[in-house]
């Protein structure tokens, strides 16, 4: 026997010897339970029975017991001998023991392979599709699969990605049967062609990717431009844009840049120069291309700074979406008050005393607006909070007739006009808040003389805002007259004026239209109608 045959041999002796030597241990222990049994509850019993027992039975129980004792004792030595013996043997005598161990190991691969197959294992992109007999099976089915996807899609469907076959061991229920195979195959190529996203709009197919993110780009890149980053924001699409994964023909594939093409129509791009005084709503309308997408074919843009000569692409995309921007908003308004009128028979008509000042309010509105493009098409008042009520202004007015002396205060030439003939270019009331009379000349006006319309003391000469370079004088009698937009002032402050001075020229300062003397009657603070004073 050689040193490899003997070495196999010591070992298995070892293996041999440890089993036998656990039952010994084994055995130990159980004894040493039964010794512990018998001394703590079969001895008392068996002393007890010694004594009220005759002693004919009590002989015949110890005999059964003896021999039950040897009996397993024999069976346990025995056991421990075997185990030796056939350890010993196998060592020794290796030869006689190999053909009941040949025969054990033919019998061992023949039930194996009873249930056991070796076949090719068929994988595609790492994924085990299924196990078959030979390549041709596989190849068959997917032609077959092929035919079935080139009706469904209405194109030629090839598969892209070649199997791989590799040897493997399985068990024979694993092998594909006629019926499995088909839809096997048929699993294999829609999942990987399940792997590509369709981007439909309004429920039509627009484009194909491989991969969802190359879509998610290019409509994130079309947002982009209206987010702010702000709480509350919704950014979405006019058009009902959808992701879907499901069955695409590999030319109707784009990458991203073929995409973002669809959207910038960069297959007949054209441009716009940017003119003096655009603003980027003025590019909108002239050149119909919406704000997103002038952002989304010129990143770069600032609206803020539209440099004139400057070109924009303008391309008309092939596929339109619309971006609606939604945002929640609060501000302050303002709330105006209302104004009541008392009568007041101690006021002349027209004339006005403030009783109770108003007070406007203020209210806190929540609104949600929505952009479209960027331009904002509709307001949502969702809350309107007010913060301080308004305060009701009241007024005293006047009902009280003007009295006959004025009309013969204007008889007496109390006040003359104010220019030299010429005529009224706007009456009293001319238009809404008119509360004077407009006098000028047929040509010539510009620089011809004013004069004081009675005599008094100029109580300012100066410029006053609408009213341009412009005089008042008070007069004896309680009025107030006014000459406005004059051209140039011979008059100033504190100054005395007799009836007919010239204090001014006439001019078209101020808020006018055109040279001539703005010309106003003032009692108690309210204008009155000066054709009523002067001819
Ligand atoms: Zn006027």
């Amino acid at each position: 026997m050689d040193r490899a045959a003997k070495s196999v041999g010591n070992i298995l002796f070892s293996v041999l010897w440890g089993i036998g030597k656990f039952i010994y241990n084994t055995g130990w222990v159980i004894e040493q339970i039964f010794i512990g049994i018998f001394r703590y509850t079969l001895l008392p019993i068996i002393r007890l029975l010694s004594k009220c027992t005759p002693a004919r039975v009590f002989d015949w129980i110890c005999n059964v017991g003896e021999k039950v004792i040897f009996v397993a004792q024999w069976i346990y030595l025995h056991l421990i001998r075997f185990f030796s013996w056939a350890a010993h043997s196998i060592v020794t005598d290796f030869c006689m023991w190999a053909p009941f161990f040949g025969a054990a190991t033919l019998i061992g691969v023949a039930i194996f392979f009873h249930y056991h197959a070796v076949a090719l294992e068929v994988s595609i992109n790492g994924k085990t599709v299924t196990y078959v007999e030979n390549e041709m099976r596989f190849a068959g089915a997917v032609t077959e699969v092929e035919q079935s996807l080139s009706e469904t899609i209405g194109e030629n469907y090839c598969m892209f990605t070649s199997p791989e076959y590799r040897f493997a061991v399985v068990r024979k229920n694993q092998l594909a049967s006629e019926e499995t195979l088909f839809a096997q195959a048929y699993r294999a190529v829609t999942e990987e062609i399940g792997h590509h996203f369709g981007l439909y709009v309004d429920g039509e197919l627009i484009a194909a990717a491989e991969r969802r993110e190359t879509i998610e780009a290019v409509l994130n890149e079309l947002k982009a431009p209206y987010e702010t980053g702000a709480a509350d924001e919704r950014v979405e699409f006019m058009s009902n844009v959808e992701v879907r994964t499901g069955l695409f023909a590999p030319d109707s594939m784009v990458n991203k840049a073929q995409l973002r093409a669809l959207f910038e129509g960069s297959t007949d791009p054209r441009y716009y120069t940017i003119e003096e005084d655009d603003y980027l709503s003025d590019i909108v309308e002239k050149t119909g291309v919406s704000r997103s997408m002038i952002y989304f074919l010129n990143p770069e843009l600032d609206e803020r700074r539209l440099v004139p000569g400057k070109k924009l692409l303008i391309s008309e995309p092939d596929v339109y979406l619309g971006v609606k921007v939604v945002r929640t908003v609060t501000y302050d308004e303002e709330i105006p008050y209302n104004t009541i009128r008392h009568k007041d028979s101690s006021l002349y008509v027209n004339q006005t005393k403030v009783k109770k000042a108003g007070q406007k309010g203020n209210k806190v509105v929540t609104a949600e607006i929505t952009y479209i493009d960027g331009v904002k098409s509709a307001t949502n008042i969702i809350s309107s909070v007010v913060t301080k009520e308004p305060v009701t202004r009241e007024l005293y007015v006047g009902t009280k007739d003007y009295p006959e002396s004025f009309s013969s205060l204007a008889g007496t030439g109390a006040f003359i006009r104010p220019i030299s003939g010429g005529f009224t270019s706007c009456p009293y009331g001319g238009y809404p808040g008119h509360r004077g009379i407009d006098l000028t000349y047929r040509g010539g006006a510009y620089g011809r003389a004013i004069y004081a319309s009675a005599s008094g003391t100029v109580i300012s000469a100066g410029w006053s805002g609408g009213y341009g370079y412009c005089v008042r004088i008070r007069h004896s009698n309680g009025y107030v007259t006014l000459y406005a937009h004059c051209s140039s002032l011979l008059v100033s402050a504190g100054e005395s004026v007799t009836q007919g001075q010239q204090i001014a020229r006439i001019g078209s300062t101020g808020n006018s239209t055109g040279p001539h003397v703005h010309f106003e009657i003032i009692i108690n603070g309210s204008q009155v109608n000066p054709a009523r004073f002067i001819f």
